[in-house]
């Protein structure tokens, strides 16, 4: 047994020190990035966040309306190759911006190549499995980018440093980063096992950054402040599932409780998931996630309007005039409080 004494910090125990700033308007601010991919060699561009392939986040619905903004989607794993090529046939602008998602199977990989088959103009994958230290992780990371040298790979997820290194070496482009942050994530809980994600993200960016690697910080975030915190970080890419859930753009069925309007939202490792997609929860596996019902939030632009305004603005009062300089203009202030929450109860609304 080993205790680590450095203090691992979460995006909580953190707010950013303003600076002197030039900017005087967030209009004036920059949030698209060009990327050059260390491995595929592709250039990715656009607004670097990412709709999370959960399945009640990454549909075509959303990719749909997040392009627009130049924003991406992990596009989730469930949907079959005719839906793929109706969505292909009619959105061709979109598939700049969308990753086609696959676990840890064989049989993934040969839906993989045949999607990439029929659509060749989609660019980007994510492997995507809970464990990202697992052997059988590397193997299908090595087997994706053998297969598929030119295609951006997005993989994940893991939190420390070695790792990081090991995945950008074997043909990662992007690290995903997160063990346990998520907001209907329970493995903390069930398991014991995590990394606090601020630190993670800044462990694994400087580990990524200096092979030329990116990362892609995913879960945790609540409060759009807490997206700034992680492009701040370091973050290349940032992952939301839970901030882009509930729209009418995840495809849920809406729910009328006293007058109000819901809708479901669950993790992909929850007991509802795996039932929904795999019949059942096989014995040896306990679910590490948890299903909530949350107030039903309409259309994503105006969240995403809201994100976007966000991050200018905290662009502003640091004095970065693109998102690229956020890293290098960020000053974290370590602190017990960050959010008064004295009114939480009695907001009208
Ligand atoms: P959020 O933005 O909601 O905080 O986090 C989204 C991320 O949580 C997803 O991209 C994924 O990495 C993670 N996640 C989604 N479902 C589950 C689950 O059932 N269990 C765990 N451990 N993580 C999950």
């Amino acid at each position: 047994m080993l205790i680590e004494e450095q203090e691992y910090l979460d995006f909580d125990n953190v707010l950013i020190k303003p600076k002197r700033s030039t900017l005087n308007s967030r209009k004036n601010v920059t949030l698209t990035r060009t990327f050059n991919t260390k491995n595929s060699k592709l250039e990715v561009e656009g607004i670097p966040i990412i709709a999370a392939n959960m399945d009640s986040v990454g549909t075509f619905e959303m990719a749909k309306s997040l392009a627009q903004f130049q924003i991406f989607t992990a596009i989730h794993k469930f949907y079959e190759i005719e839906e793929w090529e109706n969505f292909a046939k009619e959105n061709p602008e979109i598939l700049k911006y969308v990753f086609v998602t696959i676990g840890s199977s064989d049989t993934e990989i040969e839906k993989l190549q045949n999607i990439l088959q029929k659509i060749p103009e989609i660019r980007m994958i994510c492997v995507d499995i809970a464990n990202g230290y697992s052997e059988h992780f590397l193997n299908q990371v090595k087997k994706v980018r053998a297969l598929f040298p030119d295609k951006v790979l997005m993989a994940g997820n893991v939190v420390t440093y070695e790792i990081t290194e090991e995945l950008i070496l074997s043909g990662v482009d992007i690290v995903k980063i997160g063990i346990g942050p998520g907001s209907v994530c329970t493995t903390r809980k069930m398991t014991g096992v995590g990394v606090p994600q601020l630190s993670a993200t800044i462990e694994c960016a400087d580990a990524a950054h200096g092979l030329g690697g990116l990362v892609c910080t995913d879960g945790g975030c609540v409060n759009v402040g807490d997206i700034s915190k992680a492009f701040g970080a370091g973050a290349d890419f940032v992952m939301l599932g839970g901030m882009l859930s509930a729209h009418k753009e995840s495809n849920g069925e809406i729910i009328f409780r006293n007058g109000e309007q819901f809708m479901a939202f669950y993790g992909m490792s929850s007991s509802k998931s795996m039932k929904k997609h795999y019949g059942k929860v096989n014995d040896y596996r306990a679910s590490e996630g948890k299903e909530v019902l949350l107030p039903y939030r309409g259309e994503v632009k105006h969240t995403v309007q809201e994100i976007l305004g966000g991050i200018r603005s905290t662009c502003t009062y640091v004095g970065a005039d693109k998102l690229k300089h956020l890293p290098k203009r960020t000053t974290f202030i370590k602190v017990s409080r960050q959010i008064n929450t004295v009114y939480n109860n009695f907001e009208r609304t």
